[in-house]
């Protein structure tokens, strides 16, 4: 059943050759138990080895079931290793990590045996080894007796045909060596058992047949045999085994890992330090980009597209600013020389401002542009440079010009006249806040007065009404008081509302001018009282009066002058346009903005019909001084906008609310394409500019949001390649430690690919666990990461790593540790088992 025909065996060593074997003849029984006996190095092992198959020979045949072994690929002789041979070793070649058990069930896990079916077997076959009671011992607990019983039950296990055993009684004592030879001879009463040995007693005792080698040739055969050359029964190759599963591979690979969890624990650390970086990194940009993108939507999509009649090219003034001289500005050190700032600024200035036609456009969204512009804007509103110039009657104070800074700036200005500032102290003080908020500060006449959006279901669907009688304006002579979230309203703006008594004012702006604290208003007021409010507009040209020089006086300038008599002139004059040229306004409701809107459109706390704005300068318009002015032969443009003259048809400005985020970009487009019909028209003067600086501003604060998250991860990067390489390199110190294990594994009938894929394994649950590992820790570094960012932007839960990215990741982190193990599991692949065995 085994042949060998003139095996030789030549190692070559760099230049030497080393003849092992010199033609070896030799053929065994189904059934005997042969000792090979020899001194050292004559070739015995190397003998076993080729008969093996673990080694290759040089020359000749070996004969396995009347089949030539010449023409074997390394699948075949795996499935020979595995099916028809045990091999036994002096030194036991047990895996040190695995159980008695797990050890014998090692061969058929590799031949694919079904679980069941493999511990069954494995228990039979330490029975047999009288050794059922070790089953869970690690080798290490077991005695070299013990251990050698073990090794023969894995190679039982399989049920081969042929056990080859190397000195395996060489490391035991008397004792053991005869216990190990009892279960030898057992069983080679049905196997055929070839056994290299030093001890020429116990061959003599218990085999059946002695082989003496010397110097790699044969030198005796107590019991030669020759088969009868009878025609060959089997002529098929071995059937090739069922290769061990890719499960199987990661279970040997886990159970190993498993024995150095420490280890394990630590690189899978090291390996997910970059999958955290960049998890975080992914995660913090994340929550800014969404957080932005959210704040775009809703800023934008409240803010309209704003069309002005001049606009400036903020870009190119921006440059004046940023200084960039170019080569040829650059002086020599002779002179000095002029900075022509002024002059490049006002030319600049001139280039880059544009005028656009807002009549023609608004014409044209009127009429042929109408039902496309409806698409896209929820509202659309037109803006005159006409003031509303708002008065109050107050039971306590009189007539007061309903705004919050014309109150406070009267006060300011009449305070030196009823207290001395007799300090230096009180000169700094009202100084400084007369430059605040006096007469001359840079605040509107108007700034708590704005026009609502013509959309009354937008409206209602960001505010809703408050108290009882509330009613929505509908009139140009109603008007919305907006309350804040917290039912309140400025106390500033309530001066200059005339809820708010002006004596309280005046107080406060002596307490602080005399450095003494003021109590807190703490009024609080019915809806009613606010509900019941009525205000009278003057229109603005009736303030003014023609003069003898063609001048135009404005009667407010008295307002805040030093003589009493012109002060007492002022008065009257207003008392009577309020009493007789005004028109008459209604608070109707009292409105907040609703929790769950996305935004509010009113930035004032009184709104007011468009109707009113109309009205108001239809009213102006036609007021005497006006018609006068149009009438004359050359008309004072001049004297016509500062008495507050507006043409309806031509706007200053228009403030086109785009319905969603979306419609943004469609009214761009629209304004593109009127823009291309007017030059297709041969109008360019009709053309509209308009620039989207809101809209730039956010798109640029997106665009530096990715461009750190770029370098970041770029930088996060470094450190995840230099963990796969550094788990390349444990891989491979683990090929080394390993090197014991793969010899084994070869022996008993692994093939090169079982072993890669025992390391592909390996890597991959490292690289598996690193990435898990690693997303775990950002999950849990997110929570504080968040509770800090709260703390420094107010924005909550700003970090969330997104799903995908985590999974990228993970997978990201199973790539780069495949392809860092992938060059270490092809050295162990190629290990030659021969030399892998004689590894200690
Ligand atoms: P034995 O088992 O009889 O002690 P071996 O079969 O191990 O002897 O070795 C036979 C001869 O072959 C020795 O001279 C040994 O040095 C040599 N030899 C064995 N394996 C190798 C190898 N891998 N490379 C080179 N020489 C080897
Ligand atoms: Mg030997």
């Amino acid at each position: 059943m085994l042949k060998l025909i003139d095996i030789t065996k030549t190692y070559e060593v760099g230049d030497i050759k080393v003849e092992a074997l010199k033609g070896i003849n030799l053929e065994f029984r189904k059934h005997e138990f042969v000792s090979i006996l020899g001194p050292s190095g004559c070739g015995k092992t190397t003998m076993l080895n080729i008969i093996g198959g673990l080694d290759r020979y040089t020359s000749g045949d070996l004969i396995v079931n009347g089949i030539s072994t010449k023409e074997f690929k390394d699948r075949d002789w795996d499935t020979y290793r595995n099916h028809s041979i045990g091999f036994v070793f002096q030194s036991y070649n047990l895996i040190a990590h695995q159980t008695v058990l797990e050890n014998v069930e090692l061969a058929l896990t590799l031949s694919g045996v079904s679980k069941k079916e493999r511990k069954q077997r494995a228990i039979d076959a330490l029975t047999q080894v009288g050794l059922k009671d070790k089953l869970h011992a690690k080798p290490n607990q077991l005695s070299g007796g013990q251990m050698q019983r073990v090794a023969i039950a894995r190679a039982l296990v399989n049920d081969p045909e042929i056990i080859l055993a190397d000195e395996p009684t060489g490391a035991l004592d008397t004792e053991s060596s005869v216990q190990v030879m009892e279960i030898l001879k057992n069983i080679s009463k049905n196997k055929l058992i070839i056994m290299v040995t030093h001890n020429p007693e116990l061959a003599n005792k218990y085999s059946t047949r002695i082989v003496k080698l010397l110097d790699g040739k044969l030198v005796s055969d107590s019991k030669p045999y020759k088969s009868r050359a009878k025609k060959e029964q089997n002529k098929s190759k071995p059937k090739a085994i069922k290769r061990m599963s890719f499960f199987t591979a990661m279970f040997l690979s886990l159970k190993n890992l498993l024995t150095k969890k420490a280890r394990t624990l630590l690189v899978a650390f090291a390996g997910s330090i970059g999958i955290i970086g960049i998890a975080l990194v992914l995660a913090i940009s994340n929550g800014f980009s969404t957080y932005v993108n959210k704040m775009q939507q809703e800023t934008l999509s409240s803010y309209p597209v704003q069309l002005t009649n001049a606009s400036y090219d903020m870009a190119s003034l921006m440059k004046i600013f940023l200084n960039d001289k170019s080569e040829s500005d650059k002086h020599d050190n002779d002179k000095v020389y002029t900075k022509d700032e002024l002059t490049d600024m006002l030319s600049k200035f001139n280039t880059s401002s544009s005028k656009s036609d807002l009549k023609s456009f608004k014409q044209y969204i009127e009429t042929d542009g109408k039902e496309e512009l409806d698409k896209y804007t929820s509202a659309v509103q037109y803006v005159y440079n006409a003031p509303i110039n708002a008065y109050y009657n107050s039971s306590s104070n009189g007539l007061i010009s309903a705004n919050a800074t014309t109150v406070f700036a009267d006060i300011i200005s009449s305070y030196p006249l009823t207290h001395p500032l007799d300090t230096q102290d009180k000169q700094t003080r009202y100084y400084l806040l007369n430059y605040m908020f006096g007469s001359g500060s840079s605040y509107y006449s108007n700034e708590f007065w704005s026009e609502m959006l013509d959309n009354q279901s937008l409206l209602q669907s960001q505010y809703e009404l408050v108290g009882e009688g509330s009613r929505w304006a509908t009139e140009y002579n109603e008007i919305m008081i907006v309350i804040d979230e917290n039912n309140e309203i400025s106390d500033y703006t309530l001066y200059g509302l005339g809820l708010l008594n002006q004596s309280d004012l005046e107080n406060l702006l002596d307490n602080y001018i005399n450095n003494r604290d003021s109590e807190p208003v703490g009024a609080t007021f019915e809806y009613n009282d606010l509900l019941n409010m009525e205000y009278k507009i003057i229109p603005e040209s009736d303030f003014y009066e023609k003069q003898a020089d063609g001048t135009y006086f404005d009667i407010r300038s008295l307002r805040n002058s030093a003589n009493t008599d012109e002060i007492a002139r002022y008065k009257t004059k207003i008392q009577d346009l309020y009493d007789n040229n005004s028109v008459t306004i209604k608070v109707a409701g009292l409105i907040k903005a609703r929790e769950d809107a996305s935004n509010d459109s009113i930035k004032t706390v009184i709104a007011y019909n468009s109707k009113l704005t109309k009205y108001m300068i239809d009213l102006n318009n036609n007021r005497q001084i006006i018609q006068d002015i149009l009438q004359a032969e050359t008309t004072d443009l001049t004297a016509l906008g500062m008495l507050g003259y507006a043409d309806l048809s031509s706007p200053d400005g228009i403030y086109l609310y785009p319905v969603d985020f979306e419609s943004k970009n469609k009214i761009s487009d629209f304004i593109t394409n009127y823009n291309n019909i007017q030059i297709a028209n041969g109008n360019e003067d009709k053309v509209i500019t308009y620039s989207d600086t809101i809209g730039v501003m956010m798109s640029s604060i997106s665009t530096i949001i990715s461009a750190i998250t770029y370098v970041l991860i770029a930088f996060v990067g470094v450190s995840l390649v230099v963990s796969s390489i550094m788990i390349g390199i444990i891989t491979y110190i683990s090929v080394i430690e390993r090197t014991k294990e793969i010899g084994i594994l070869r022996s008993i009938g692994a093939s090169k690919k079982d072993i890669k894929r025992v390391f592909t394994a390996e890597s991959f649950i490292i690289g598996l666990s690193s990435g898990v590992f690693g997303i775990v820790i950002s999950l849990l570094l997110i929570l504080p990461i968040n509770i800090v960012l709260k703390h420094f932007t107010g924005l909550i839960n700003i970090a969330t790593l997104p799903v995908l990215g985590a999974i990228i990741l993970i997978a990201i982190s199973i790539l780069l540790t495949l392809i860092a193990g992938l060059f270490p599991a092809q050295i162990a692949a190629k290990k030659d088992p021969v030399i892998a065995l004689r590894e200690n």
